[in-house]
């Protein structure tokens, strides 16, 4: 079989065009072959419709090869239509509300950016790209918009996900034409900041990107090379990136220095923040000067500058559909329970189920006032929502981010409150309490398990030396951390007991007042309490800093 091997051997770089030839020479002596075999007629027909096909083809190849050669240059990109916005941003640092810290750092920026020319003779290093880190719905782009009217630069802005496109090199295409585009106007105005939103749908590790990995990666890539580019060219272009997803998950070669190397953390607003940020918005709107913010402020908690005004605008709809005109505290709390548990819908029960979740209800609401050393009683309801009959709702008085043996514990009493409530007044008890158990076991089995709070403080050094992984336990300390959970929550569950026999005629009042009236106020369970000579206990003193670790 030499000569075989031989052969192709000796073909070398010619096979290509060889099997086109040969293919050529077979397709047209076929074609020579049939044509004369056909009758004239036919043959004259084959011979005229030859050059319309011929057109046709050639029309179509050109119709796709533009359409292809235009996505890749961006011709149809979204982003001259909607996404570029010039000196008209506007936004001021003092429209910025409720995130003082970041406003701190951005300011800095600020001041940066105007002193460039300073900056460069004294050889400092200069900021090319900063990444705005934090939950959604904080603020990150209100916070970008106002550094750029500040400092009285142009602004362009981009989500990231309108890079990622089906295509292979057309997010890559984007890249450029945005950053060209950005350099044209710092050409123009001094410097320019361009603003990409979501930086993590093309900024995720690329070890992560298994969907559609290939043109996530080529996109990012020529993000690189483009913020690279910004370190030797004249021009100040200023990238700020957005994202809500963890440092971690970010390719690590976006955070290299000269690179998006600064970060600004937009955290949601703390209590002062949030105050702000109601009154802010509660001026936009007709509102009663008797809606206490601060009460709103703490009810709060958690929640984002999106959260609040979201809120105040659902609260002018309820408002106004109520034929007010303006908007009560009532609108607003109304407002926040529609957004956390749905609307209202009334479920036909019957006076017993009734009567069951009204004392349910007001077990927890009793336990929670008298024994929890840092939540606050808001509200509590029967009125039936998505998938609950009845709701308390508590917060924390102020943000906390550590959690106290006594917080735990109080936690633990809370939930079993509605299920020790069913038993006293009725014997029995519903399937109403399968959450609440879960939840008090969940706390307890964590509290001796894991944090080595059990009466004895066993767990403690075991736990911590077998790093939470309870195959490496022996048999005996398991069941004697068994016992220790079981006592936890045995010894929670009687004090509710204790409490809630000592409290019945509350009890009782409480069941009575939300049967009449489906939902008490803040201001109504104060007045109840006050009437029964009952007052919340003082704040705990904040745990150090140290206990949660
Ligand atoms: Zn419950």
């Amino acid at each position: 079989m030499l000569w075989w091997r031989r052969f192709f051997m000796g073909l070398g770089d010619r096979w290509l065009g060889l099997t086109i030839a040969a293919v050529v020479l077979v397709c047209g002596g076929l074609t020579w072959y049939g044509m004369s075999k056909l009758e004239s007629f036919y043959r004259t027909m084959q011979l005229a419709t030859m050059p319309m096909w011929f057109l046709t083809m050639i029309i179509g190849s050109v119709i796709s090869a533009l359409i292809y050669v235009s996505l890749l240059f961006g011709m149809f990109s979204k982003q001259d239509r909607k996404n570029i916005k010039g000196k008209e941003v506007n936004v001021h640092f003092s429209d910025v509300i409720g995130i003082d810290e970041a406003k701190e750092e951005a300011w800095e920026v600020v001041q940066l950016l105007k002193d460039r020319a300073r900056l460069k003779k004294v050889g400092g290093k200069i900021i090319r790209g900063i990444l705005m880190q934090g939950p959604p719905g904080c603020g990150k782009t209100y916070l970008a918009k106002a550094i750029a009217t500040e400092a009285g630069i142009p602004f362009i802005s981009l989500a990231a996900s309108d890079f990622v496109e089906i295509f292979v090199g057309v997010g890559a295409s984007r890249v450029r034409k945005l950053f060209k585009d950005a350099r044209r106007k710092a050409y123009a105005q001094g410097a320019c900041i361009v603003f990409i939103d979501e930086l993590d749908a093309v900024g995720r590790s690329r070890t992560f990107s298994w969907m559609g990995g290939q043109e996530t990666n080529s996109t990012l890539n020529s993000l690189l090379v483009e913020m690279d580019g910004l370190q030797e060219s004249e021009e100040n272009v200023i990238v700020i990136g957005a994202t809500n997803a963890e440092e971690e998950v970010m390719d690590q070669a976006l955070l290299r220095p000269g690179r998006f190397d600064r970060k600004i953390y937009v955290d949601r607003p703390n209590l002062e923040g949030r105050e702000k940020l109601f009154a802010y918005y509660l001026g936009k709107v007709q509102a009663d000067p008797s809606v206490d913010i601060r009460r709103l402020a703490r009810r709060g908690v958690g929640k984002t500058p999106a959260d609040i005004e979201n809120m105040v605008k659902e609260a002018a709809l309820i408002s106004t559909r109520n034929k007010r005109d303006k908007i009560t505290y009532e609108d607003i709390s109304e407002a926040l329970e529609r957004i956390e548990l749905g609307i209202k819908h009334r479920k036909s029960m019957n006076e017993m189920e009734r009567r069951l979740v009204a004392y349910h209800e007001a077990g927890h609401l009793i336990v929670l006032y008298m024994l929890h050393p840092t939540d606050d009683v808001f509200k509590a309801s029967i009125i039936a929502r998505r998938g609950t009959l009845g709701v308390v709702h508590h917060n924390p008085r102020e943000e906390l981010h550590t959690h106290s043996r006594e917080k735990l514990m109080a936690d633990i009493k809370v939930s079993l409150a509605g299920y020790v409530s069913e038993k006293l007044v009725s014997g029995t008890t519903s399937n109403g309490v399968a959450g609440d158990f879960q939840h008090a076991m969940v706390v307890a089995h964590d509290m001796v398990w894991r944090l080595g709070m059990g009466s004895k403080y066993l767990g403690d050094w075991q736990m911590m030396a077998s790093n939470g992984n309870s195959t490496q336990l022996s048999e005996t300390v398991k069941s004697e951390l068994n016992a220790e959970t079981n006592a936890l929550f045995r010894s929670c569950a009687e004090e509710v007991d204790r409490l809630l026999t000592k409290e019945r005629p509350l009890l009782d009042r409480f069941a009575s007042e939300l049967l009449k009236r489906e939902e008490l106020e803040y201001d109504d369970i104060e007045a109840i309490f006050a009437e029964y000579g009952k007052s919340r206990p003082p704040v705990a003193a904040k745990p150090k800093s140290d206990s949660s670790s």
